[in-house]
């Protein structure tokens, strides 16, 4: 198999466990199909991974090493990481340093989930504190503060 770009025959290499055919022209990497989920496999679990992964979607310059067709380009979940796959999805072309790119996006994604998950954990525990006090407390004065115009 041919590198798209310039044409170097790929090496089968290990890249965070995965078997990848790398161009040690241009330092880009061909990974088949299921690759790039065991790509980001590396860095987050399934709920994180959910979701799109191509956006806009256009003709790509480059042709499928595998097939020869024209291959398309897409945003990587919609951020501004374009990579070009094969519409017969034989896989991804990831141009040199985009493997990282993508492993730190599901690390941002993986990040926000946190966040929010945590925020969510946070309110409940607000509102139990409010009913679970038994009696007087903080849930007299917030139904006080709200029922005050119906007494
Ligand atoms: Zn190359
Ligand atoms: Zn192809």
């Amino acid at each position: 198999m041919q590198c798209p770009r310039d044409g170097t025959d790929l090496v089968e290499e290990r890249m965070h466990g995965i078997e990848v055919d790398h161009c040690h022209t241009c330092n880009g990497r061909w990974l088949d199909h299921h690759e790039l989920d065991e790509l980001e496999a590396t860095k987050g679990d399934e709920d994180e991974r959910r979701g799109t992964i191509r956006f806009s979607e256009r003709d790509s310059e480059l042709r499928c090493p595998v097939c020869g067709e024209q291959m398309a380009a897409f945003n990587y979940r919609a951020y501004d990481l374009e990579l070009d796959t094969c519409r017969a999805e034989h896989g991804f072309w990831l141009d040199a340093g985009e493997e990282g790119q993508v492993r730190d996006i599901i690390d941002e994604r993986v990040r926000d989930l946190k966040r929010s998950a945590s925020a969510e954990v946070a309110w409940g525990d607000f509102l139990n504190g409010l009913g679970g006090r038994g009696g007087g407390g903080a849930w007299d004065s917030v139904r006080r503060f709200f029922g005050g115009g119906r007494r």
